[in-house]
Order: C-alpha cells, then sequence, then structure tokens
C-alpha cells in the first residue's frame, strides 16, 4: 500500500516570488474520495498587483463586477462531466447540480461565483471503489491559510477565501470544489415520479457534498492508526512523506477554518475551544524541529504528555454531545452539536457531520452523516418541519464561517498572513521529553495505507 502515497513536493520550492503576504501553503485535494492525498499547491502566493498596468476605466469594471452580489443561477459553475453513456441520466444528474447550487445561492450571498468540478460516473469503473456504499464525495478542491482574528493561521477553503475579496487577491486554483458522484447508486432525480424505497435523493446528496465544499468540514480527525488512537488537527508536516525513515520537520498540527469555532463540551461547566487543545498538542515540540525521521517524530509524541491530551479527544469523538461548532453572536444553548456518537470513530463521518440524534428529524437534517433513503428532500424537509434545506443552524455555521446573508451583510473576514505557521505568541516550548514516557502501548505508524484513511469528507452515506 505504500506505493499508492504518491505525495509529491516537485513545486514546493518553486513558491512564487511575489508570495510575499501569503507564504503558508495552500493545498490541491484533487480526489473528494481521497482528500488524504492532497498534495501542496503549486501555485500559492498572491496574483500581481494590477494597479498602474490598468487603465481607470478597466479597473472600475472590475470593482463594479466584485460588489455585485451574483443571482442564484449565476452562483456555482459546473464543469460537469458524465462518464456513462445514458443521456438522460447525464442531463437529469447535471440538472439536480444546477438545482442544488441555487438552493445554496439562495441563501448566502456569494459575490464570486463558485467552481465546481463535478464528475457523475461509475465509481467502481473509475476508482475502483466497488463497495457500492459511497454515494457520493467532494471537498474544497483547493484550501488557502489565512489569519484569523486569534492570530490563528487556518485552511479556508478556496470557495469562501474568494468571497473576502482580499486585497492582493492570493492565487486561485481551477475549481473551488471538487465533486464525485456514483452513477451505479440507485438515484431519485425530480421528475421520477414516486421514490422507490432504496433509492437516494440526488439533488439532497449533492446539496449535502456541496455543503462539506463550503467549508462544513473539521481537520480534526484520527490520522495515525487504523484504531481509533489520537484525534488531532490535520499532521500537513507529515504530507510529502513517503517513507518513516525520512527525516521530517514538525511545522505544527493545522486547522480549518470550520474548527475555529469547534468546543469541547466535556466539561459541561467549562466548555473548551478546540483550538486550545491544538496549541497543546502543538506544543509536544518545538514548531520547526527537525527530527531525523518521521519514526523519530511520531515516537516522541507518543511518550509526550500532549499524545495523552489527543488520546483523550479520541474519546471525546466517540461520546456524545462532546463536541459542538459555536456559531458567532449566540448563547451557549445554541451551540450545533457534532457526530460524536459513533463508536468506533468512523473517518468520513465522525465530527465533519452534525449530531445525527439531535438533528436526524430536525429541520438542520442536512448534515447528518446518514443519508435517507426511501425520501425525497422535500418529504424529509416536511417531516422535519423545515421550511427550507438549509436549516437555520446550517445558515448560522456558514454565516460564521464567513458567507454573507441578507440578515448578515457583513460577515467575519479572516486576513491575509504572512505567517506560514499557526504559532501563537505564547505558546509553552514543548520539551521532547522521554521522562514522561508511559510505555504506552500504542506504537504510531502514520498509515500510509489509504484505506486507513477513508474519505474525510465524504458521506459515506450508509444504509
Ligand atoms: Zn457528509
Amino acid at each position: 500500500m505504500k506505493t499508492s502515497v504518491s505525495f509529491i513536493l516537485l513545486f514546493l520550492l518553486s513558491i512564487s516570488i511575489d508570495s510575499i503576504i501569503v507564504d503558508a501553503e495552500c493545498w490541491e485535494r484533487p480526489n473528494p474520495l481521497k482528500p488524504f492525498e492532497k498534495k501542496i499547491s503549486s501555485v500559492c502566493g498572491l496574483q500581481k498587483k494590477t494597479k498602474g498596468k490598468l487603465t481607470a476605466d478597466v479597473g472600475k469594471e472590475s470593482q463594479k463586477d466584485e460588489i455585485n452580489s451574483l443571482a442564484a443561477k449565476e452562483a456555482f459553475k459546473f464543469d460537469f462531466s458524465c462518464g456513462v453513456p445514458d443521456k438522460v441520466l447525464c442531463t437529469k444528474a447535471e440538472n439536480a447540480f444546477k438545482a442544488a447550487g441555487e438552493i445554496i445561492a439562495n441563501v448566502i450571498i456569494l459575490v464570486t461565483p463558485i467552481t465546481v468540478n463535478a464528475t457523475f460516473t461509475d465509481f467502481c469503473k473509475a476508482l475502483n471503489e466497488c463497495d457500492g456504499t459511497i454515494l457520493g464525495a467532494a471537498s474544497a478542491a483547493r484550501t488557502i491559510p489565512l489569519l484569523d482574528d486569534d492570530k490563528v493561521v487556518r485552511q479556508y477553503p478556496q470557495a469562501l477565501a474568494k468571497q473576502f475579496l482580499l486585497d492582493p487577491t492570493p492565487k486561485w486554483g481551477p475549481f473551488d470544489i471538487q465533486a464525485f458522484f456514483n452513477a451505479q447508486a440507485d438515484l431519485f432525480f425530480k421528475g421520477d415520479g414516486v421514490i422507490k424505497k432504496n433509492q437516494f435523493d440526488f439533488e439532497y446528496i449533492i446539496l449535502h457534498e456541496l455543503i462539506h465544499g463550503l467549508g462544513f468540514a473539521s481537520a480534526w480527525n484520527n490520522y495515525f492508526s487504523e484504531q481509533p488512537v489520537a484525534l488531532t488537527p490535520d499532521p500537513n508536516f507529515l504530507e510529502s512523506i513517503t517513507d518513516l525513515n525520512q527525516p521530517v520537520k514538525f511545522t505544527g498540527f493545522e486547522e480549518t477554518a470550520f474548527d475555529k469555532y469547534m468546543i469541547n463540551t466535556r466539561d459541561k461547566g467549562a466548555p473548551k475551544r478546540m483550538t486550545e487543545f491544538t496549541n497543546e498538542i502543538n506544543s509536544f515540540a518545538e514548531i520547526g524541529t527537525d527530527f531525523p525521521s518521521v519514526q523519530a517524530l511520531l515516537n516522541t509524541f507518543a511518550d509526550s504528555k500532549q499524545f495523552q491530551t489527543s488520546s483523550q479527544l479520541i474519546l471525546d469523538g466517540q461520546t456524545p454531545k462532546t463536541m459542538a461548532f459555536q456559531p458567532r453572536n449566540v448563547s451557549s444553548n445554541d451551540m450545533v452539536f457534532l457526530e460524536t456518537n459513533l463508536k468506533p470513530f468512523r473517518v468520513g463521518s465522525s465530527i465533519s457531520h452534525v449530531d445525527i440524534k439531535s438533528f436526524n428529524n430536525d429541520p438542520d437534517f442536512l448534515e447528518v452523516f446518514n443519508a435517507k433513503p426511501g425520501q425525497t428532500l422535500e418529504q424529509v424537509l416536511k417531516a422535519t418541519g423545515g421550511k427550507y434545506p438549509i436549516g437555520p443552524k446550517l445558515k448560522s455555521v456558514l454565516e460564521t464561517l464567513g458567507y454573507a446573508t441578507k440578515e448578515n451583510p457583513n460577515p467575519y473576514r479572516p486576513t491575509l498572513s504572512n505567517d506560514s505557521m499557526s504559532t501563537p505568541s505564547n505558546l509553552p516550548i514543548g520539551k521532547a521529553t522521554n521522562d514522561q514516557s508511559t510505555s504506552s502501548a500504542t506504537s504510531l505508524t502514520f498509515s500510509f495505507n489509504i484505506l486507513s484513511l477513508l474519505v474525510i469528507l465524504a458521506a459515506t452515506l450508509s444504509f
């Protein structure tokens, strides 16, 4: 399985010279079914400033374009490829994409179109995913590092970053969202009549997945073992690694935009921001430490007291109502609990979804991990008493991440950063302590087995 890892570092050194402000790494995730197969983007950085080159008129024109919000029909651009010969089916699928895009664009105000690389194909033939349980998957095609107001750099999905109209403008990749959907699944399309017992409403699936691509995605995951062992944010410092004996520089575990608002409610009386845990975990070694090998880094981590924190967190990730997203400007009663019911922890389903017990029969059903066979989106909406597929809590999550809405036209915005690492100034310097070693039986082997890291953001939408 080792050979299946083909992280490419070719372009690391060619980060362009005008990337003075954004010099942290951007990540490309070409395959949403395997989002861990991300690679450092070749074009991270800033677009050259155009001032002085454009005529005044052109400048005005582009400014005018930027501040206009887009009509719902214009807000999403789907680059649709259909991998099956049935043209009627292809047309139905493409129309479902458009409809899902409009549902989202009726709620959030977009000023820059969101581009989706949408593929509808036979997963077994195209991706060798033949067990038939994966209906679809989507993820941000690219994430870029931005500086949050708590002085932490986090990875933002390009779809969201584009709405901030940052100046100067970061370099964008061609797509904001990568989406694959399985043409072999038993799908229901609008106009098909009555949905059958085992069918899934395709528009519903797309909508669920696009929301992940917009940023409903945590970096907190079980990265180091097939068994639930340690919950950490993304160990991006391991991405270019192909061999455990390779030397590695520890640059810190990295959060996504979503993680800024995640809280841990293990201690009901004193909820704690997950970022506090990130800082703690990141202090197991000094940021920038060179380790002689990946295994040495993992051993040091496994022997550290900070590892005990991540071990507790993976238990929290399997304990109902211990993790939540806290939207801005709401009371703690309005926390959006995340999926921590699954035991064992399930990569791809745990955390990056809403708590199924709280939301399965609630107007905010859309982001539960399990799809509902035999029910159309309209039927689910009616059954849950919802008014719109994007429920009020999901809307507040999107607003909190930074999407504008009619009711919240000036959302929070992060800024460009010249800080490539999320190293809070007061970060305690971790010692590579051997004296703490608790002969932990856990040996970490950052697993190169791709099966151990199935689909961080995909809806495995199992039956
Ligand atoms: Zn999902």
